[in-house]
């Protein structure tokens, strides 16, 4: 064993512990490495872009750890906490990393408790607990508790990502803690190490004994020699998670912390943020899901109407009232734009409300929950506001709204520019009585400043999450400090907390001393040194905390540079700025951005981890499958980051960017736009891995794999008269293992078969140009590389079915006849070949051009091709002719369905015959990108007697060339076996429908089962 470091982390340095570490980490972290890799199974993390990966959370700040230990067991963090205490190196536990504090940010080892320390350890459905390991997802937690009719009811908004230890560490709080509590009144029990390796058993304090009996018997005597302090200085709110829970022994709080007042030593621990002890368990109170719900929507003519009346309405639901959440007029605003979101928030009000409150109440069945909703429609005429309530009784339309409320949050989430609504006074709670006032005078405060905040959410409990828009690179720092100061008076005035869900960490960390008072905090201090004397766990995290404002610990430190790029797409629209109070942009291209808004774009990541979601049908599916932070979007974005601004090791920035550094974070990355749809700040990671790919191949050069890939579009016509010899590939035993060696493409797959008689080569009579210019009912058909060669019938389909619904359909050909047909520069962009994919889409874009300008529409069958048109080919850098195709660019099915809507397809639908089969949908993930799944499924409904289901799958983990390639072989079939084969599998006799060609190919691969576009079905169906 080696002997231990010179590094000695006491008390008195606390504050330069993370200092120390960072001087001698090199020495440290190559010895550290080495004995957690000797010594442990958990996968050992220090390189400078793994480190970097973990130096940042949902906060504004950015703190290097020395490494990151990933432990497979518990065992794996007992000896990484024995290794660092015999190296003085601090530790940092982590979960999800969504702390928006700064919490999990430190220059310690940060332990990633997430990816593999997360069994449910029991479940005693008679007692409603569950025991778990502190990884475990909430999500994941009440999806198994889900068949006892049980659930862990402290539901956060991060629910997908948050993990129980994390939630645990920072006193979490949901939307429904009126009803149900935070953390601390959730947790029964817990079994933690101190940095000394004690196991400490922690529940109730009459029945401890041993090491945690003494404990309780120490802060029994703290809290008894502070009684007078407690009482004048600690907050009365339910929600105040500052500080450690000291009133344990002497309650403060307005709901106790256990339901007979008993003592329970794990609520010490509850709200510590990794500070006392590493979580090794948890034992947590469960409750019975709701079986009911209804939801009245008050609807208020000024937003402080709307916090007035909370204090009264809480009073309402003789204890079936589970939530009162707020969405002021900016948020309605948002949604009210937003198409998709529009009919749902107007469903919800009367006029044009300043604010709305959503008023949900829960019990046993909906018949006994009525009687609130009238009660709440008679208090608001109580309150002068009488018709201010819209009912919501079923729970589509609830679930609805609930889903508008989350989405508002995203939209200003994704505000372009430097200035950024912050995190630092968003959840000050405030006793319901003073909520108009205080809000009142904060919205005043962020005027005084130059800044403005929106509000939401949790008014039932008087947390409302606020964040003024600052720019933190530049006069950011002193402004939030200014505002800070001036918050913190509102809160001491109105007798509020001012940490009231989020926790503490960085930027509220020295404010624990002002809320609390010297001898409170002297406390705190005395129990951190009781409990890790060494200081070893999050070092100048509660006790002896930074300053706030300290520019060092940001993300955006002085001195944040940006190397200079010429960007192969168009990333302007990024690089603008903002104004805070009108949050109207700039310019495109005035943002001053050295990488001409490509930075800025990556940097629009700001680490919440809602990539971090397992549902399937969301982004990430690399991660789904890896599991790991590198393969994440937020990785892959802080990777970029971190590269673009030289702070990837010792390497220069230009280097770091196209080194094999970036590759590996990006190389999972199947391009399924999952990101564009689903990231609240709109990181398209999709595009950054093109425009990162155009930089690395022009550096490293072009295999002949990406060549194949690429080039297609351009041999394909010849490939096709030899098509007899290339099928050979998959015919002749051996060929296709000695074909893997040159060109990189799996043995173990079949590759699409060329056809000597395809859709190009053997056209179907269709329209021609003139004709389709003046015809009444036109349209233009784009048939894609795919389609085209691999499987002509699907073009034929579709071009049968738009003559048999009565269109003139012309199918669109190069203006200059070169024997090749058109492209949209699909398989070039994949290979990272910027210039030749727009020397396609160009050619394109001058093919469509006189039909789109003449609103004609342009219908195309593989949804990454056709949405090409609507995507890149924007930022190509082809003008205003780009924009008008996009204006008409539409798949086969949004075509149908939209002409379906308006009444244009009836002559269609006379000639379907019924099907009787069941079908089952496979939506291509560009589709899912462009909300174009649902038209599918509308026009498979057009089909008498179909009842098509969606399978509920992500990224079938083809991706055009991906799942093909040797290297991914592996992590694509994983991809595809998540939920869209077994789904496949599970009904053998139904159609399946898949629009993309890849998407067909992995399900015959995988599954052995013939998938069809849906042009087919709908042809098939088609009476003579
Ligand atoms: C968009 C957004 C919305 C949010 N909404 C809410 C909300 O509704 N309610 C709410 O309360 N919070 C919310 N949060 C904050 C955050 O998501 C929660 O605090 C969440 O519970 C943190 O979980 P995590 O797994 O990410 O923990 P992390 O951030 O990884 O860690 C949280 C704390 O726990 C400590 N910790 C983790 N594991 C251990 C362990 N094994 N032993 C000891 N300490 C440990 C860490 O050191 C840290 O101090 C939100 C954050 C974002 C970005
Ligand atoms: S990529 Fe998007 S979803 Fe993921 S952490 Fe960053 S901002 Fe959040
Ligand atoms: S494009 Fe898909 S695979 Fe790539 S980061 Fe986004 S969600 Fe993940």
């Amino acid at each position: 064993m080696n002997a231990p470091l010179p590094l000695k982390v006491t008390q008195e340095t606390a504050t330069h512990a993370y200092d120390n570490v960072a001087r001698i980490s090199n020495e440290v972290a190559g010895r550290l490495a080495a004995r957690l890799a000797s010594d442990t199974r958990g996968e050992v993390l220090f390189s400078a872009a793994d480190r970097g990966r973990y130096a940042t959370d949902a906060s504004i700040y950015q703190v290097m750890p020395v490494g990151v230990f990933v432990p497979r067991s518990a065992p794996d963090v007992k000896a990484a906490l024995d290794i660092c205490r015999d190296m003085g190196v601090p530790i940092v536990p982590r979960g999800g990393g969504t702390s928006q504090c700064g919490q999990t940010v430190g220059a310690g080892l940060v332990i990633d408790h997430a990816k593999h320390i997360r069994n449910i350890i029991d479940v005693d459905v008679d007692k409603r607990t569950a025991e778990v390991e502190p990884g475990i997802v909430l999500d994941h937690l009440n999806a198994a508790l889900k068949k006892h009719g049980l659930w862990y009811p402290v539901d956060v908004s991060t629910s997908a990502q948050a993990t129980l230890g994390g939630m645990a560490g920072n006193n979490s709080c949901g939307s429904r803690s009126i009803a149900y509590g935070n953390m601390v009144h959730n947790v029964l029990g817990a079994q933690a190490w101190t940095s000394g390796s004690q196991l400490l058993q922690l529940g109730p304090y009459a029945a401890s004994s041993g090491n945690a009996r003494e404990l309780g018997n120490y802060i029994r005597s703290l809290a008894e020699e502070l009684h007078p302090a407690i009482k004048r200085m600690w907050p009365k709110v339910m929600r105040r998670v500052g500080g450690y829970n000291l009133d344990i022994f002497d309650p403060q709080s307005e709901r106790p912390y256990t339901a007979d007042g008993s003592v329970n030593l794990a609520h010490l621990l509850v709200g510590s943020e990794g500070t006392l002890a590493l979580t090794k368990s948890l034992t947590l109170q469960l409750a019975e899901l709701p079986k009911a719900k209804v939801l009245g929507v008050v609807n208020f003519p000024t937003f402080y109407r709307a916090m007035d009346a909370a204090q009264h309405i809480v009073k309402l639901g003789d204890g079936s009232l589970t939530a009162v959440e707020l969405v002021d007029r900016t948020m309605i605003e948002l949604s009210l734009q937003n198409p998709a979101f529009a009919p749902t928030i107007r469903s919800a009000l009367i006029g044009q409300p300043a604010a709305i409150l959503l008023v949900e109440f829960s019990g046993a069945s909906k018949a006994d929950l009525l009687p609130h909703l009238k009660r709440l429609g008679e208090l608001m005429g109580d309150l002068l506001l009488p018709d201010s309530v819209v009912e919501m009784v079923d729970d589509a339309p609830q679930k609805n709204l609930w889903e508008v409320r989350k989405a508002g949050l995203n939209i200003m989430m994704s505000l372009k520019g430097d200035g950024k609504p912050v995190s630092f006074i968003e959840d000050c709670a405030v006793p319901l009585e003073h909520l108009a006032e205080y809000t009142d005078a904060l919205t005043e405060v962020f005027r005084k400043y130059g800044s403005k905040g929106t509000w939401y959410a949790h008014a039932s409990v008087g947390t409302l999450h606020v964040r003024p828009i600052l720019d933190m690179r530049r006069e950011g720092a002193p402004k939030m400090r200014a505002i800070a100061e001036e918050a913190s008076e509102l809160v001491r005035k109105f007798k509020g907390a001012y940490s009231g869900e989020h926790g503490d960490g960085l930027c509220r960390g020295e404010w624990i001393q002002w809320q609390f008072g010297p001898q409170i905090n002297a406390a705190f201090a005395a129990i951190k040194q009781t409990m890790d004397p060494i200081n070893l766990l999050s070092p100048g995290r509660m006790v002896n905390p930074p300053k706030m404002d300290d520019t060092r610990l940001m993300r955006f430190a002085p001195g944040y540079k940006v190397i200079p790029i010429q960007t192969a797409l168009d990333w302007r629209a990024w690089d603008v700025q903002n104004d805070p109070v009108t949050e109207l942009t700039s310019a495109p291209g005035s943002g001053g951005d050295p990488a001409q808004g490509f930075a800025k774009a990556v940097e629009m990541c700001n680490n919440n981890g809602h990539c971090r979601k397992f549902d399937a049908g969301t982004m990430c599916p690399s991660y789904r499958v890896t599991r790991d932070e590198q393969h994440l979007t937020r990785g892959r974005a802080n990777t970029l980051r971190l590269a673009l601004s030289g702070q990837l090791g010792g390497m220069h920035a230009a280097d770091a960017f196209t080194s094999d550094i970036v590759k590996d974070a990006l190389d999972l990355c199947v391009g399924c736009k999952g990101c564009k749809r689903d990231c609240p700040t709109g990181v398209d990671m999709a595009k950054m891995k093109v425009e990162f790919l155009h930089h690395y191949k022009a550096k490293h050069g072009y295999t002949l794999k990406d060549k194949l890939v690429a080039r297609l579009p351009d041999y394909a016509h010849w490939a096709s008269r030899l098509a007899p010899l290339l099928n050979l590939r998959d015919k002749i035993p051996g060929l296709a293992a000695l074909s893997e060696r040159f060109t990189g493409f799996s043995a173990k797959r079949s590759l699409p078969q060329w056809k000597t008689r395809t859709f190009f080569n053997h056209p179907p009579v269709s329209a021609t140009r003139e004709e389709v210019l003046a015809a009444s009912k036109p349209v233009v058909l784009f048939v894609d590389t795919f389609n085209g060669h691999f499987e002509s019938d699907n073009a034929a389909s579709a071009l049968k079915v738009l003559q048999a619904a009565g269109y003139t359909a012309h199918v669109a050909i190069k203006n200059v006849a070169d024997g090749k047909h058109l492209c949209c520069g699909r398989t070039y962009l994949a290979s990272g070949m910027v210039d030749a994919a727009k020397a396609k889409a160009s050619e394109l874009v001058d093919a469509l051009l006189p039909f789109a300008e003449r609103g004609i529409a342009i219908v195309g069958l593989e949804p990454s091709c056709l949405l090409t048109m609507r995507d890149e080919m924007l930022v190509m850098g082809l003008g205003e002719a780009a924009h008008t195709i996009a204006g008409q660019a539409l798949l086969f099915e949004e075509f149908l369905a939209r002409e379906a809507a308006a009444g244009l397809l009836d002559p269609l639908k006379a000639r379907l015959q019924p099907v009787e089969q069941a079908i089952l949908l496979h939506g291509h993930c560009h589709q899912k990108a462009f909300g174009a799944v649902s038209p599918i499924l509308e026009v498979l409904r057009l089909i008498p007697g179909a009842k098509p289901e969606l399978i509920e799958s992500s990224c079938c983990g083809m991706a055009g060339s991906f799942g093909y390639e040797t290297s991914h072989y592996e992590v694509s079939m994983q991809m595809a076996e998540l939920s869209l084969l077994p789904a496949v599998r599970q009904q053998p006799d139904a159609i399946v429908v898949a629009d993309g060609t890849s998407c067909r190919h992995q399900i015959r691969d995988g599954a052995q089962r013939e998938a069809i576009h849906v042009a087919v079905l709908m042809a098939q169906q088609l009476r003579a």
